[in-house]
């Protein structure tokens, strides 16, 4: 048990018996109850479509946990479970929940206190939040969290009338926007490293920084979410949320302290200086591409993939250049990528510091290479320090040494699912690891402006397309080295 706090609430679900729910959140919740946080003076009440019994319920939820702990372990847990069929359209129904959650307050003594969490599709979230407000869902005697899935909007107009449903009900700070990139352990070990070791602190700007990358690449193609995906795209799925909030915790100023109020008002700031493009600044700092055939025989092309249209012009990849305009940022450009289909899945952030001149003689040649720190933060989490040394030569020669961290299988095995790391923030009140809404405003209207340029097709950004298993269209590598760089991670060269 890490800590001995239980954490006293009831929970509503809406989407309960989605795929996220069953996959996810059931099990996320068993951790957190397995490590002392939930124990006896909590309640969670399923709703979706389908008409399920409590008993129903509770066997489904228990299929989703029952590898993970002991038997009566298991049944406790799931004890706690109830289900309302519920049409989040029909307001009539709401009234039912409010019931249930007052009785169930009473019942494991929560002091009223209540989170509701939309696991439903986006289009519902706006109706949701308001009728939590407007049928009398909320507690009067304890907080009330609203946890909202993404997407949050498909554009700025989209997200700005989601955030007026949401906040006609909710306080702005009871709203915890889920990205649960932020969950992760290696995401959330980018402060640690920044702000905990003076070293990096000082060195962290444009007296020391080249660029920053970030790379968030898959090698699975498109698979059964053509519906969504061919709607959304490489820009909509990964670079407006998870990117950029990876992007926000690099580029920050240091907080004033460690508070979520504190951390938010730092990821705003730099958020706002985030430089939006005019059309000729989307021409020259992003690249978009889709993927076609590979080596392989099943490595169709995107517009090959079932329930994708022949004619698709949707990007499955995305690279850009982004600049903040602050001093400490002044001309350092952050390189930012993401596709489907490529030569490996990995997220991870490269640092690029800046050459040492000095020089060490004839013998040596120009070898000093730039500094490279590389957080890797999926599929294992890593650290690499690529640095000058010297080599074991008898006239004066560096060579580059590569000092490597790498979480241990256990640590591993420890870290809390993103999402069990998100619940429990929210049981908690900590809003750090989530996405602000004036951030999401920001990447909403630098996306907005990619997105109006892109939609024009003759307007002079082509769709590169680039084969299946590579690292992207060569015009990613050109975007880099038009400012003098390259791609530190790249799996198709032994130069990685
Ligand atoms: P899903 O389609 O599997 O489940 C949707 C749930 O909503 C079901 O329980 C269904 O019964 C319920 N529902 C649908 N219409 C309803 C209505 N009118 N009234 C009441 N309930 C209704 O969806 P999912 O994959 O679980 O995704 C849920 C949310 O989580 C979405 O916002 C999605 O974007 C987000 N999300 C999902 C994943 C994932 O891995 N599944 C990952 C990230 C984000």
């Amino acid at each position: 048990m890490a800590e001995n706090i239980e954490l006293y609430q009831s929970i509503l679900l809406f989407g309960g018996t989605g795929d996220l729910a069953k996959r996810k959140l059931y099990t996320s919740l068993f951790n957190l109850y397995k490590k002392g946080y939930l124990v006896s003076h909590f309640a969670v009440v399923g709703t979706a479509r389908e008409k399920l019994t409590d008993d129903e319920f509770q066997q489904l939820v228990i299929k989703s946990i029952e590898k993970l702990g002991t038997e009566s372990q298991v049944r406790d847990f799931a004890s706690h479970f109830y289900y309302k069929a519920h049409d989040v359209t029909n307001l009539a129904d709401y009234k039912q929940l409010a019931d249930m959650l007052n009785e169930l307050d009473e019942k494991y003594d929560t002091h009223g206190n209540r989170i509701f969490y939309m696991s439903v599709a986006p289009r519902f979230f706006g109706v949701i939040g308001q009728a939590i407000k407007t049928e009398g869902l909320m507690s009067e005697t304890g907080y009330n969290r609203l946890m909202v899935e993404k997407p949050f909007g498909v554009d700025l107009q989209s997200a700005e009338e989601l955030q007026s449903q949401l906040t006609s009900g909710f306080e702005d700070n009871q709203l915890f926007r889920i990205d649960h990139y932020l969950g992760k352990e290696m995401v959330q070990n980018i402060p640690a490293l920044r702000f905990g070791n003076p070293i990096l602190e000082s060195a962290w700007s444009k007296d020391f920084i080249k660029n920053i990358q970030v790379t968030l690449s898959e090698e699975l193609g498109v698979e059964e979410r053509a519906g969504y995906y061919n709607t959304a795209g490489a820009l909509l799925d990964m670079i407006q949320n998870h990117t950029l909030q990876i992007v926000a915790w690099l580029a920050m100023e240091k907080p004033e302290s460690f508070s979520d109020s504190d951390v938010r008002a730092a990821k705003n700031s730099v958020f706002s200086k985030l430089r939006i493009y005019d059309k000729q600044g989307v021409i020259d700092n992003f690249v978009r591409g889709q993927y076609g055939r590979g080596e392989e025989v099943w490595q169709k092309a995107y517009t090959e993939e079932p329930d994708v249209p022949a004619d698709s012009r949707n990007d499955t990849f995305v690279a850009g250049r982004l600049y903040f305009d602050t001093p400490r940022w002044e001309g350092v450009p952050f390189y930012v990528r993401s596709g489907k289909r490529l030569a490996k899945k990995q997220t991870r952030v490269d640092i690029v510091f800046k050459n040492s001149d000095f020089n060490f003689g004839p013998a040596n040649g120009g070898r000093l290479q730039e500094n490279v720190l590389s957080i890797i933060i999926d599929p294992m989490g890593s650290l690499e320090w690529s640095i000058n040394g010297k080599a074991v030569t008898t006239d004066f020669q560096t060579d580059v040494d590569v000092l490597n961290w790498t979480m241990s299988a256990e640590d591993k095995a420890l870290a809390p699912d993103p999402y069990e790391r998100m619940i429990h923030d929210t049981m908690n009140g900590d809003g750090s690891n989530f996405a602000d809404w004036t951030g999401v405003q920001t990447s909403w209207k630098f996306i907005d402006a990619i997105n109006n340029v892109w939609d024009k097709d003759d307007e002079g950004v082509p769709l590169e397309i680039y084969p299946s298993g590579s690292m992207g269209p060569q015009a990613s590598d050109y975007l880099l080295a038009q400012t003098g760089d390259h791609w530190v991670f790249n799996p198709t060269t032994e130069a990685e």
